[in-house]
């Protein structure tokens, strides 16, 4: 498409024409898109698919990046939120400072020489711990990662915030969501009013100079070039300093139906699309989960697969670096075809 979407009644003729091939009922997310279910038998061994073909499997390389799910409480409910935060789901507690320390501890005792220590949840900055355990992470010299909404529960800690950019700089980065650069796309799928407390979350942290980064998403029809134009045109508007054709700054996520049917990955896929095992996020990566009912916290293969018993590592990270069997559709959907195919 070549017409640039600059506002939102550009938006919603676009949207009309993007989505022509589809069931959207009023009102519904425009992320959310009628597909073909997943096909019965696939991802049932981590060894085989469903074919009898090796299932592709992912070596640990090393741990660059630890990400911490602060909990899945949110102040939001968004229409296609892969972790179904929201106000009242808690299925992962609160992680405490604690627990943090423990697995910091942990990288140091073993000179895992992880670069990055990542938050997520949920929303990290509703549990009420996140200021001291972002304090953990910086004081010991990691750059560390906030995923935030920027919204009401961010605010609430501008006095730590400033606190903690005073005494680390620049090694603390918050990349902040917007599902659009259009208000419309964006509150259809995170809900009424949810725009302009995001954006005046973001030009604050923008004009107290923080290290900023929006997450965003285009929808399936979108280029990636309009799609970063209608960013540049916000970003300028509002007065948020981010450059749009960034790619570390401007994060854009393809629409994607998370229950929609995907080849397996075998192992002769990573020749056939030219990918290597060791570029995939699980290569480098690893979360830690507190889930509800149990009595510590526990490591997952990845930020995408919290629940999972067959992602699920142990509770401590030497436990967890074991080659991952890439046995979700997870997997083959977001990590390595990303809307490309192999014959697996
Ligand atoms: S703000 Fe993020 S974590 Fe919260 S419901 Fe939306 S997508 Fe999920
Ligand atoms: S979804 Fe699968 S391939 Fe992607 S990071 Fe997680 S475990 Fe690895």
């Amino acid at each position: 498409m070549a017409e640039t979407l600059g506002g939102d009644a550009g938006a919603i003729a676009a949207l009309a024409r993007m989505t022509r091939a589809r069931t959207m009922p009023a009102g519904a997310s425009p992320f959310r898109v009628e597909a073909p279910a997943l096909s019965r038998g696939k991802f049932s061994d981590p060894e085989v698919t469903a074919a009898g073909e090796p299932r592709a499997k992912v070596p640990f390389v090393a741990l660059e990046t630890l990400w911490f799910n602060t909990g899945t409480l949110c102040n939001l409910a968004c229409a296609t939120c892969y972790i179904e935060s929201s106000p009242t789901n808690d299925a992962l507690t609160y992680l405490s400072a604690g627990e943090v320390a423990r697995f910091l501890d942990e990288i140091a005792g073993n000179g895992f020489a992880t670069r990055e220590i990542g938050f997520t949840g949920g929303e990290p900055f509703m549990n009420p711990e996140i200021a001291a355990m972002l304090e953990l992470a910086l004081g010991r010299g990691h750059e560390v990662l906030v995923l935030t909404n920027a919204m009401r529960p961010m605010r609430r800690h501008e006095a730590a915030l400033l606190a903690l950019r005073d005494r680390h700089g620049a090694r603390l980065t918050l990349r902040v969501s917007l599902d659009h650069h259009t208000r419309t796309i964006h509150e259809a799928e995170r809900g009424a009013r949810s725009w302009q407390p995001a954006l005046e979350g973001l030009q604050w942290l923008s004009a107290h100079g923080f290290p900023i980064a929006v997450a965003g998403r285009r929808l399936a029809a979108e280029p990636d070039g309009d799609a970063r134009a209608g960013y540049a045109a916000l970003f300028a508007r509002e007065q948020i300093a981010i450059d749009a054709q960034d790619r570390s700054r401007l994060v854009l996520f393809p629409e994607m139906d998370a229950a929609a049917d995907v080849p397996e990955i075998t192992t002769a896929c990573w020749g056939m699309l030219g990918r290597s095992a060791a570029d995939v996020m699980c290569a480098s990566s690893r979360m830690v989960v507190h889930r509800r009912g149990e009595d510590r916290a526990r490591v997952v293969a990845c930020t995408l697969i919290p629940g999972d018993p067959g992602f699920d590592l142990g509770d401590t990270l030497a436990e967890a670096t074991g080659p991952i069997a890439l046995n979700h559709p997870h997997c083959a959907r977001f990590c390595v075809l990303g809307g490309a195919s192999c014959s697996g």
